[in-house]
């Protein structure tokens, strides 16, 4: 537990309001939300914040409402229509915006309603898919901030890609190099996001206008810390490129995180992996689980599963039913549960009773990362996943899926040395099959061998590292707490300034 300040603030002055608005999906909404409990538990500020409402978040609900605070208010914005907007094969991204852009229709009235009487908004704060709210806000003269909740690599990457489509002809993948981003490291254009990897398809022009953006942010907030990306935050910082963008300030304030899972009663599944993981001996169990929406294809979960029971490691298996797109539960996320045995190998869940535990859908990840049973985590390497595993010093196999995770897999092996790859991209960045004999002596490499002792080193040197920029006096709590003081003084201002205003 990091230590912190406690409470900053004057409790008898009205608190500092700050609203917020993430875009669908936990990826999005997770560090939205703990820095909304950061601001409100730490920095005494009032927050509100807006939930988009989409057809199926069991998980969001769950999750957002798992910590009440009174100073904390979470409004849904009205339900907007999406008749004839939305269609089967929509790539993730375009749908996920095509929500957005229709969803904030109702943003201007919802702010001008006056948010129950609360005092007006210092800041608002929004994740990289919501930048139609600069519009609104601007006409209401608020100041918006983005939270990149992705590494820096990712944000460099997009704050240079506007440069790159207006200067490069064709396709990136198709470049003879990797990209050489002012600053920072060489991206392998295997390694390029989906969404930048076909630039005719819609997803790459939501893309491109939402990163374009950026610069109209008041500054950008990023979900990570100096001991982590040290190179790429300083690229950010000093190189002249960033700068003539010119690129708001960026303060890394992470890595904010999603809290342990209440372990209570009412709660059967985390009680159950609890009591599962409690008879492991320690730092014996493979995590695997892909990321709020991922999913492989059935030929691939079948060399996955029948490679987990031939390096006869203990294990816990988050499966969903097969899809040929990566991404297929994004939207259905914890309500799509079904029985894994329809679709694993034949005996696999009962072969592999004593040392495997399948769950479908959904796991209380951080509870199994928290463990001290678990000794490694196979993970798609979303930004939130990785942040997690590292904050609870466990070593990764990286399967990225879709998004920026290559980008992240890559770093996290080649760059920053707690994580192995898996190797599920081809060399033209084609997606292959890893068969069973490989994930077998991946697997055994990580839990048994001299590599995954260097890597679980390595992971606890950064643990330590997590838990003390986030504690009072650490570099991340410092950042934030410095950005709040500038919204205090500027609200201490406006309230001065209408007092002395002729009547
Ligand atoms: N998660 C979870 N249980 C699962 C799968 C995912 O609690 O079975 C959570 C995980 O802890 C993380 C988030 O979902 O906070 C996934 O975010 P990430 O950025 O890693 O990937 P995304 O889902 O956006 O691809």
């Amino acid at each position: 537990m990091e230590a912190t300040c406690g409470e900053i603030g004057n409790k008898s002055s009205p608190k500092p309001h700050v609203g917020f608005l993430a875009s669908p999906g936990m990826g999005h909404i997770t560090p939205l939300f703990e820095l909304a409990l950061r601001l409100v538990t730490q920095h005494n500020f009032q927050v509100t914040f807006l939930v988009i409402t989409t057809d199926s978040t069991a998980a969001q609900y769950n999750y957002l409402h798992a910590t009440p605070h009174p100073d904390l208010h979470i409004v849904d914005l009205p339900p907007a229509d999406m008749s004839g907007l939305l269609f089967e094969d929509m790539k993730v991204l375009t749908r996920l915006c095509v929500i957005v852009q229709e969803s904030i229709r109702s943003l201007r009235s919802v702010l001008l309603s006056g948010l129950n009487n609360r005092p007006k908004l210092q800041a608002f704060i929004i994740d990289i898919f919501c930048t139609g709210v600069f519009d609104t806000c601007k006409d209401l003269s608020i100041p918006v901030y983005s939270f990149f909740t992705a590494s820096t690599i990712l944000l460099a990457f997009s704050l240079y890609l506007p440069t790159m489509d207006r200067e490069v002809e064709g396709e990136f993948v198709d470049l003879p190099e990797p990209i050489n981003v002012p600053g920072c490291n060489r991206i392998r254009t295997q390694d390029l996001l989906n969404q930048v990897r076909n630039r005719k398809i819609d997803e790459y022009k939501w893309y491109l206008m939402h990163v374009s953006r950026l610069s109209m942010a008041t500054g950008i907030f990023v979900n990570t810390w100096h001991d982590l990306e040290p190179e790429w935050l300083k690229g950010i910082k000093n190189e002249q490129f960033f700068v003539d963008i010119p690129t708001p300030p960026v303060y890394p304030i992470g890595p904010l995180t999603k809290r342990i899972e209440s372990a209570s009663d009412e709660n059967a599944d985390v009680k159950e992996v609890m009591t599962w993981l409690d008879r492991q001996p320690k730092d014996s169990v493979l995590f695997v689980a892909l990321g709020s929406g991922g999913t492989l294809t059935n030929l691939q979960l079948t060399e996955l599963a029948l490679g987990l029971e031939l390096s006869q490691q203990r294990f816990i298996l988050v499966t969903r039913t097969p899809s040929d797109s990566a991404f297929a539960a994004f939207f259905t996320v914890g309500v799509d549960s079904d029985d894994p045995r329809a679709y694993l190998p034949d005996g696999f869940v009962e072969r592999t009773k004593e040392v495997g535990l399948v769950v479908s859908s959904w796991a209380p990840q951080v509870v199994v990362l928290n463990h001290p049973s678990t000794g490694a985590f196979l993970s798609h390497c979303g930004w939130n996943s990785t942040l997690e595993s590292i904050k609870h010093g466990v070593p990764m196999i990286g399967w990225p899926l879709y998004a920026e995770q290559r980008m992240n897999a890559t770093m996290l092996s080649d760059e920053i040395g707690v994580a192995v790859k898996m190797p599920v991209v081809g060399e033209g960045g084609e997606t292959v099959v890893v068969g069973r004999k490989e994930i077998e002596q991946v697997v055994r490499a990580v839990m048994e061998g001299e590599e995954g002792r260097k890597l679980r080193r390595r992971v606890k040197e950064l643990e330590a590292s997590a838990r003390q920029t986030l504690s009072c006096g650490g570099p991340s709590y410092e950042t934030l707490a410095g950005v709040a003081e500038s919204w205090k003084r500027q609200g201490c201002a406006m309230t001065t300034r209408s007092c002395m205003e002729p009547g």
